[in-house]
C-alpha cells in the first residue's frame, strides 16, 4: 500500500496575494497537501486601495484575474465547486476574522519582502497567534530570495554580474520544479459547505461596490489571468531565440510582456526561468539575455530584502547629498515631463506610452529616467512615485532598482557622468521614428532624419509636416548640452564625499 503523509490540519485558508494562480503555486500545494480541506480568499486591501484613483488598471487586472482563478477553481470539482472567497477591508485584521470564522487551524501564503507586506505580514501573524493560529509563508515570486545567494563572505552582493554567476552556479532543477498543485486539489472545500458566515464572501467583490471603474483591458492589449499569461508567454517562446537582437527597439515586438503577469503571479517565475534556462543550456543566446533579465529581478528583490531604506534612501548614501532642482521652475519642469511635454519626441512619446497603456517599453524607461534625474536636475524619487502610479506592472523593488540605476545612486548603477543623449539614443533605438511617429501623430510628416530633434528641422520642412513648434509641438525645455554640464556640476558632490 502506497504510504501518505498523514495531513497537520483538518481546514486551511489559502490567502491569495501577488501570486494569482492555481497551477504551480508554493503556498497553495503546501496548504492543499497539509490539510483536509483548504478554502482560498483574496482580500481587497483597503490599506492600498484607499489611495487609488478610481480609474486605475491595477485593480482591474487584479478583479479580471481573480474572476479567471475562480473559474479554474470551480472547474477543479464542477459536481460541488470550490469557491474564492474575497474581502474588502484592511487585511488586518480580516484574515485572522475569516480564518476563525472558518475553524482554520492554518493560514498558508507566499512571501512578499515589500516592506509595507513584511509589516502587514507582521500584524497578521500576530492576530493568528493570539487565535492559536499558525500562518505558513512561502517562497514563491522568485527563484532565489534573501539570502539565498550571498558572497563567499556570507554578505549579500551589491555587484550585478557576479551574483548572477552565483545564481547561475546554484541553479539546480529542483529550484525550477513545478509544484503539482492539482494532484492534490481534492482538498479544495467545496462552497456549499462553507460556514453561513462565510457564504456571502464566496463571490468576487464587484468593482463599482469598491468604489473602482471598470475597463475594458484586452482592447488596451492587456490580457489579465493566467490564459492571458499563456497567450503571451506562448508568443513569445517563438521569439525568445532575437530577444537580445529585438528587445531594445520599441517600435518592435522584442521584449515578452510578461512583467505584469510576473507582478501578479498570473505566471510561475518557475515556469519562465525553467524554459529560459533549458534554451540558455543549449546556447540560445537570447534566451541567455532574457534569463538575465530575469536574475536581475531576483538581484533587485533582494536588494530591497536587505536594504529596505533604499525605498526612501540612495543605495549608495553619499548620493543623498546631492541638490535636486527645487521650486515653482521645477514642478513645471516635471508637469512637462509627466504630460509628454518636452520637446524631446522619444521622451514625450515614451511618456505618452505609460499614461495611456500603463506600460513602458525597458529602454524608453532608462531614457526617461536619465532625463528627468540629469537633463531637468530633479529628484529620481519623483519619477520613481510617477512610474509606480501609472505603471500597470509597478513593482518596488524593480522600480526603485530601475530609477537607482539610472540616476546613479544605486547598487551597480550607471556611472554618474554617463549621461543618455535623448537625440542619439532616438536615433539610435527608434531610427525610423516609428514608435514616435504611434504616439505623437502630430509629428509623423516629418522625416526620419528630423523627427529626432524637431526644433533642428529646415522651417519648410516643418511648415511641410504641419509641426508648428510652440503651437503643435512644443519647444525643447532644455538645452542638453547645458543640462549636461549643470549634472556634471550637481553631481561633483559625490566625488567630494
Ligand atoms: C526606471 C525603471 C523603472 C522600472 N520599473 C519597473 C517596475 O516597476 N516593474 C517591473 O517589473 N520592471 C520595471 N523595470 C524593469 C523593466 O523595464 C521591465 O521589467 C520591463 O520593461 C517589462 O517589460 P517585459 O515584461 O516585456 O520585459 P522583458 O524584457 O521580457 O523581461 C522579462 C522580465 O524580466 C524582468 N525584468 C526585466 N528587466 C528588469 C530589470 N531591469 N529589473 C528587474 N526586473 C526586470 C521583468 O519581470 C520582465 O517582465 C524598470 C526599469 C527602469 C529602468
Amino acid at each position: 500500500m502506497p504510504q501518505t503523509t498523514p495531513k497537520k490540519y483538518s481546514k486551511g485558508l489559502m490567502w491569495f496575494r501577488r501570486d494569482l494562480r492555481l497551477a504551480d503555486n508554493a503556498a497553495l500545494f503546501h496548504a492543499l497537501k497539509n490539510c483536509h480541506h483548504v478554502v482560498c480568499v483574496f482580500v481587497f486591501d483597503t490599506d492600498i486601495l484607499d489611495s487609488l484613483p478610481k480609474f486605475d488598471r491595477r485593480v482591474v487586472f487584479i478583479h479580471e484575474s481573480l474572476t479567471d482563478l475562480n473559474r479554474q477553481l470551480a472547474a477543479t470539482h464542477p459536481g460541488d465547486p470550490p469557491a474564492l472567497l474575497t474581502l474588502h477591508g484592511p487585511s488586518n485584521p480580516s484574515v485572522a476574522k475569516l480564518a476563525q470564522t472558518l475553524g482554520a487551524q492554518a493560514v498558508f501564503a507566499n512571501r512578499d519582502d515589500e516592506p509595507q507586506a513584511v509589516l502587514r505580514d507582521a500584524q497578521t501573524l500576530g492576530d493568528l497567534a493570539h487565535a492559536g493560529i499558525m500562518l505558513h509563508t512561502f517562497k514563491d515570486q522568485c527563484v532565489f530570495e534573501r539570502s539565498e545567494v550571498l558572497t563567499q563572505a556570507e554578505r549579500p552582493f551589491g555587484v550585478f554580474t557576479p551574483y548572477k554567476n552565483a545564481w547561475l552556479k546554484k541553479l539546480e532543477p529542483y529550484y525550477l520544479q513545478a509544484y503539482n498543485t492539482m494532484a492534490v486539489a481534492n482538498a479544495l472545500m467545496p462552497a456549499s459547505q462553507l460556514p453561513d458566515a462565510a457564504q456571502a464572501h464566496a463571490r468576487i467583490t464587484p468593482l463599482a461596490e469598491m468604489g473602482f471603474d471598470w475597463m475594458d483591458l484586452p482592447a488596451q492589449h492587456i490580457t489579465p489571468g493566467t490564459t492571458g499569461a499563456r497567450v503571451l508567454l506562448q508568443d513569445f517562446v517563438e521569439r525568445i531565440g532575437k530577444y537580445k537582437d529585438t528587445r531594445d527597439f520599441p517600435a518592435v515586438k522584442g521584449p515578452s510582456y510578461l512583467s505584469v503577469h510576473l507582478r501578479f503571479g498570473t505566471v510561475s517565475i518557475r515556469e519562465v526561468a525553467r524554459l529560459a534556462f533549458a534554451q540558455h543550456a543549449s546556447g540560445d543566446i537570447g534566451a541567455s539575455t532574457w534569463l538575465s533579465e530575469l536574475i536581475w529581478r531576483d538581484f533587485y528583490m533582494q536588494v530591497l530584502h536587505h536594504h529596505p531604506r533604499v525605498v526612501d534612501h540612495a543605495f549608495k548614501p553619499e548620493y543623498d547629498a546631492i541638490k535636486w532642482e527645487s521650486g515653482a521652475h521645477a514642478k513645471s519642469m516635471f508637469k512637462a515631463w509627466c504630460d509628454g511635454q518636452t520637446g524631446y519626441p522619444l521622451v514625450d512619446a515614451a511618456m505618452h506610452q505609460i499614461n495611456q497603456t500603463g506600460y513602458m517599453h525597458n529602454r524608453l524607461r532608462m531614457v526617461v529616467a536619465s532625463f528627468l534625474t540629469k537633463d531637468l536636475g530633479l529628484d529620481w524619487r519623483w519619477g520613481e512615485a510617477y512610474f509606480a502610479q501609472h505603471l500597470i506592472d509597478f513593482d518596488l523593488s524593480a522600480n526603485n532598482g530601475g530609477w537607482q540605476w539610472a540616476s546613479s545612486s544605486g547598487c551597480d548603477a550607471q556611472p554618474y557622468f554617463r549621461i543618455f543623449n535623448p537625440i542619439t539614443q532616438s536615433e539610435k533605438f527608434d531610427s525610423q521614428g516609428k514608435f514616435i511617429r504611434r504616439y505623437l501623430p502630430q509629428l509623423a510628416d516629418l522625416s526620419d532624419k528630423a523627427i529626432h530633434a524637431p526644433w533642428l528641422a529646415n522651417p519648410i520642412e516643418l511648415l511641410s509636416a504641419g509641426v508648428q513648434l510652440g503651437e503643435t509641438y512644443p519647444m525643447p525645455i532644455v538645452d542638453h548640452a547645458q543640462a549636461r554640464a549643470t549634472t556634471l556640476a550637481r553631481y561633483a558632490v559625490v566625488k567630494k564625499s
